[in-house]
């Protein structure tokens, strides 16, 4: 019999970055649970990026007010190529500076199996396979992609060591592994090769030159042109098409109800964040429900009110993003 986790837990196993460490870590990630790790740039906190729950589990244990899209990590490019689609540019980049801190903004493969919540909704997901031995024992050892974000609280610095994650997130998730101080202590490069021009998204462990090297010129996140794809432009941009009415307390039968908890009677189409009004789990629902209602057919989306505590506040700024008077 498998050993039943509880991921709800208390307290956060320190792990070593041996075997049975690994291991551990890999299983806890298969089921679910928030695993830290260290890798060359900084720790990460990992979740199974294609379980929605756990992913939203991410952004409850950093105490993020906003869903901003995150990192995949996997242990060889071969990986990361089946779940985006690489052009040349992409290959070539790969083939030189990967395993290491450089990632990469690409489209999402019409069967990629990550779940819409870790790239924040957008048709496009980063992917970076890092350059540290047990991550990528890790990553192996998981078999999936691993989303990771920084494993500090929202607001604090990013940790490079095991003690800065347990400082700031111990009680909070289910472990650590532990492979000591990172090297670089910087951020990964993220740069968008979604477009026709490679746009340095955040500037990191990867150099311009180095990438200019290998396929031409970089337009700069902060250029006029660029500047839609800025991290936290394109963070907000996944906005459904259909106007979108917040904290609906009645519906008529040409709206499309997100329902939050026992759905208003009367819409036309209803999509269900969560039954029980589970926080998590209508984390983990929001960006399909607001496609699937996006495509209903009907004149709006009339969104039911979500509390504005814990993820409910990352999920309120979503939808009062979808709601504000669109800027183009
Ligand atoms: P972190 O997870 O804290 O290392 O931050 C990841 C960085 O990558 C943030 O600046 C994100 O906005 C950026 N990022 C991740 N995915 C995407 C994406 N699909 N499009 C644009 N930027 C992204
Ligand atoms: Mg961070």
């Amino acid at each position: 019999m498998p050993r039943r986790v509880v991921i709800d837990r208390r307290m956060t196993e320190l792990l070593r970055d041996d075997e049975s460490g690994i291991a551990r870590a890999a299983g806890l990630l298969r089921e679910g649970a928030l695993v830290a790790f260290g890798t060359e740039t900084v720790y990460g906190l990992g979740a199974d990026a294609t379980n929605a729950a756990a992913v939203a589990g991410i952004f409850a244990a950093k105490g993020r007010p906003r869903f901003n899209p995150l990192i995949c990590h996997y242990d060889s490019a071969e990986a990361a190529f089946r779940d985006v689609i690489a052009d040349d540019r992409a290959l070539v980049l790969a083939a030189a500076l990967w395993p290491g801190p450089l990632t990469l903004v690409l489209p999402r493969r019409p069967d990629c199996p990550i779940a819409l919540l870790t790239g924040a909704g957008l048709d496009t997901q980063a992917v970076r396979v890092p350059a540290h031995a047990s991550a990528l024992a890790l990553l192996r050892a998981v078999g999936r992609p691993v989303a990771a974000p920084s494993a500090n609280l929202s607001g604090q610095v990013s940790p490079t060591t095991a003690q800065h994650v347990l400082r700031g997130l111990g009680g909070r998730i289910a472990a650590v592994l532990d492979s000591g101080p990172c090297s670089v202590g910087v951020e990964s490069t993220v740069l968008d090769l979604s477009g026709p021009d490679a746009v340095l998204l955040r500037p990191g462990g990867a150099t311009v030159e180095a990438i200019e090297a290998l396929i031409g010129p970089v337009l700069l996140g902060s250029t006029p042109g660029a500047a839609l794809r800025s991290p936290g432009m394109l963070a907000s941009h996944y906005a459904p098409s259909l106007p979108v009415r917040l904290n609906a307390e009645t519906v008529t039968e040409d709206e499309a109800l997100l329902a939050f908890g026992p759905a208003l009677p009367g819409a036309g189409a209803v999509f269900q964040l969560s039954e029980t009004s589970d926080l998590t789990e209508a984390a983990a629902r929001l960006f399909e429900g607001l496609r699937v209602l996006d495509g209903a057919g009907m004149r709006g989306i009339a969104a039911m009110p979500v509390p504005y505590v814990g993820l409910g506040l990352a999920i309120n700024d979503r939808l009062e993003r979808a709601a504000a008077p669109r800027e183009v």
